[in-house]
């Protein structure tokens, strides 16, 4: 039997950090083994938003593909890849931006959101209103069967999934695969000081932090309020801590850190300092393949380029057959 065809990316826009690695990653690793895998490098959705800053954009692509590859994304049997080097995605990027209403684009509602709260930088751009027909012609060009999302992703794939019906309703022959969404069951971790991690809150752990630094990073964080004092009782549920616990810790100590900090019996620098020790072990496959893949960036290059040539074989054919639909297909006059 085939294997159902899997397409998910990260934009090449900063360091990942650990919500990204029990977010994201581990579940690419998982799903390699059930699907056959597509994942690439978004560094053009990267300038939808960051077009200004173009810096640092190469060296966050290899950085992906250490993290990727240190993960246990195995490019043997995923096909990693960088977007920019399989131009297939622009053609069809304009092909689908012909017949997409901009009332569509308009209504996504990270677009909303994104315009009332990056006051930083102009987002009235066409390449950040068109970012979800560049996301469509992505998925499409593989004709992905299913796409990891999490929830506020659905409405992009719900309009991937517009499109494709409005391709096929106005050209009469179906040629793309409908995506189905899976929303993945992951960890969900919060960042060090109870919002969302992310590096523009500068509360995140990042995959390249030493063990040191991350060390460090988690005695930073933020404890039930209450606890000024280790004799002062403690609400477990009221600290970010707790939550760093669930992730990395099994549910019987965490019955017992609980009980002990609603108690008084445990101190916070203790409690994060046995933390600190879960992650470090959590992670020390991890770090231990990073060390390897951070050396060797010539060689992570290389594997994302043979993966890009992977996919340019595939996207050429669906474009091809997207031209043939729409009856713009030159070779054939
Ligand atoms: S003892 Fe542990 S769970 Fe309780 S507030 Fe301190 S760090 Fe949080």
């Amino acid at each position: 039997m085939t294997k159902k065809r899997v397409l998910s990316g990260m934009q090449s826009s900063g360091k990942l950090h650990l919500g990204n690695y029990l977010g994201a990653l581990e579940n690419w690793v998982t799903m390699q083994e059930a699907y056959d895998c597509y994942y690439f490098v978004a560094d053009w959705h990267a300038l939808s938003s960051n077009y200004e800053e173009t810096d640092g954009l190469k060296d966050n692509i290899v950085d992906l593909g250490v993290n990727w590859l240190s993960a246990g994304i195995d490019p043997e049997k995923s096909v990693m890849f960088i977007q920019s080097l399989v131009p297939q995605h622009a053609v069809l990027f304009l092909l689908l931006g012909m017949i997409t209403p901009i009332p569509w684009l308009e209504r996504v509602p990270s677009y909303k959101e994104k315009l009332e709260n990056v006051t930083d930088r102009d987002m009235h751009t066409h390449g950040f209103l068109g970012y979800p027909v560049l996301q469509a012609a992505d998925i499409v060009l593989y004709k992905a069967d299913v796409v990891p999302v999490g929830i506020d992703q659905l409405p992009h794939l719900e309009l991937t999934r517009e499109i494709v019906r409005h391709f096929h309703n106005i050209y009469k022959t179906k040629v793309f695969v409908e995506p189905d969404a899976k929303m993945a069951e992951v960890k969900k971790l919060p960042g060090l000081d109870g919002r969302k991690m992310s590096k523009s809150y500068g509360n995140a752990i990042f995959l390249s932090d030493t063990p040191d630094e991350r060390d460090k990073k988690t005695s930073l964080i933020v404890t039930d309020p209450a606890r000024v004092r280790k004799t002062d009782k403690g609400d477990p549920e009221k600290c970010v801590a707790y939550a760093f616990h669930k992730v990395f810790n099994n549910a019987g100590r965490n019955a017992e850190i609980a009980n002990d900090c609603r108690n008084a019996n445990i101190g916070c620098v203790a409690c994060k300092k046995e933390l600190a020790k879960n992650i470090a072990e959590y992670m020390a496959p991890f770090d231990e393949r990073r060390a390897k893949w951070a050396g060797r960036k010539n060689e992570v290059m290389d594997i994302l380029r043979a993966g890009s040539d992977k996919a340019r074989v595939v996207a050429a054919q669906t474009l091809a057959e997207a031209e043939a639909a729409m009856k713009i297909d030159l070779q054939k006059i």
